[in-house]
């Protein structure tokens, strides 16, 4: 779609007022660069890329069947509605205005997409150091970090995520329930997204099965650090 079009469809859908407030955001926010009808990404890397800290059944059914659903689930949510032709950052913007079955299907597509990102095979792979000064000054530096953050993760009843967001002009750890995210307008603490793990039990039960605080653990060997500091570096531009 050419972006005149884009953003006329876009202006009638959300309100020109929404467009000034929220577009920088949205932008730099940005994981997911189409609009509807979307398409599961590549994961990247190989199912086994993870082991031992996550086994590749577990990024199998994950990444093909869990992720694939909210996917063919959006798209099939999406068709004839205003929310058609948008771009997902957009929508969970303003996620207020749509059906649940949009949030819990556009936020599982968007949390998905940022996680297989966050996640890569063991390269020894450090924050940068903008991202790790920024680290020690809001959060107390990595450790502290790591305490907090999964504390918010374990913490979380039932199905969700833990996050390490933009907020304020500090980083900040959170968790929301189910396929929320930070980027909605419906979650206590909205900021941009930095860090996540989704501690649904689909994420970890084939190995750890009620161990979650063992997966969280684990999470930390396989964190691509280059693509974390670059968000965060894309945010603070
Ligand atoms: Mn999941």
């Amino acid at each position: 779609m050419k972006r005149i079009d884009f953003l006329q469809r876009a202006s009638a859908f959300l309100g020109a007022g929404f467009l000034v407030s929220s577009f920088s955001s949205a932008r730099e926010s940005a994981v997911i660069l189409e609009n509807s009808p979307f398409s599961l990404p590549a994961l990247g890397y190989s199912f086994n890329a993870l082991e031992p800290h996550i086994d590749a059944m577990t990024m199998e059914i994950h990444h093909d069947r869990h992720h694939k659903a909210y996917v063919d689930n959006l798209n099939k949510a999406l068709i004839g509605t205003a929310g058609a032709g948008v771009s997902l950052e957009e929508l969970l913007g303003q996620i207020s205005k749509q059906p649940a079955v949009v949030r819990n299907n556009g936020g599982g597509h968007w949390n998905h997409s940022f996680f297989w990102k966050i996640l890569g095979p063991a390269k020894g792979s450090q924050p940068s150091a903008k991202l790790a000064a920024q680290i020690q000054k809001d959060l107390g530096g990595m450790e502290a970090m790591k305490v907090e953050f999964a504390k918010a993760a374990t913490g979380r009843f039932g199905s969700g995520w833990a996050w390490v967001i933009w907020k304020d002009g500090k980083l900040q750890i959170t968790s929301t329930a189910n396929q929320d995210n930070p980027l909605m307008d419906v979650v206590e603490n909205r900021g941009i997204p930095v860090l996540a793990i989704d501690v649904w039990e689909h994420a970890y039960y084939l190995k750890y099965q009620n161990k979650r605080a063992d997966y969280i653990q684990a999470f930390w060997n396989v964190i691509n650090w280059d693509f974390v500091s670059q968000q965060f570096e894309k945010i603070n531009l």
